[in-house]
């Protein structure tokens, strides 16, 4: 989508720290983060959030999830533990929608989350 933030930082309008990339998702770092280790894991193909997803979406959301331990390993948190959190709508606060997984860890979570 064209004025969709996530949609241009794929498009490298923007820029983003990248942790992990190839041709269908693309993670990086929350500009705002909340944890020592805070990425946004999403796909590069427009989705607004998990309820404007379809059945057409599965194979791309499966390889996201899967995606998510390796974006770990890479911030050195696998092993420790880390939260993954979709915000959905206005009661999550969803505050952008083009759907994105954070990856939260690097310290003591607390359950149940605010
Ligand atoms: P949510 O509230 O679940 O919709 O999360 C949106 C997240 O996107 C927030 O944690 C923001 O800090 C993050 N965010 C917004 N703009 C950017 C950006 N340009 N680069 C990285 N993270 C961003």
């Amino acid at each position: 989508m064209e004025d969709c933030i996530f949609c241009r930082i794929v498009r490298g309008e923007i820029p983003s720290d990248k942790v992990y990339e190839d041709d269908r998702v693309l993670a990086f770092r929350d500009i705002n983060p909340q944890a020592p280790q805070h990425v946004l894991v999403i796909p590069k193909r427009h989705i607004a959030s998990l309820n404007d997803a379809g059945a057409e979406d599965a194979e791309i959301l499966g390889h996201l999830q899967l995606v998510i331990p390796e974006v770990a390993r890479r911030l050195g948190i696998a092993g420790s533990g880390y939260r993954v959190v979709v915000n959905t709508g206005p009661d999550a606060q969803q505050t952008v929608f083009h759907i994105h997984y954070h990856v939260l860890g690097g310290r003591q979570l607390q359950w149940p989350p605010g």
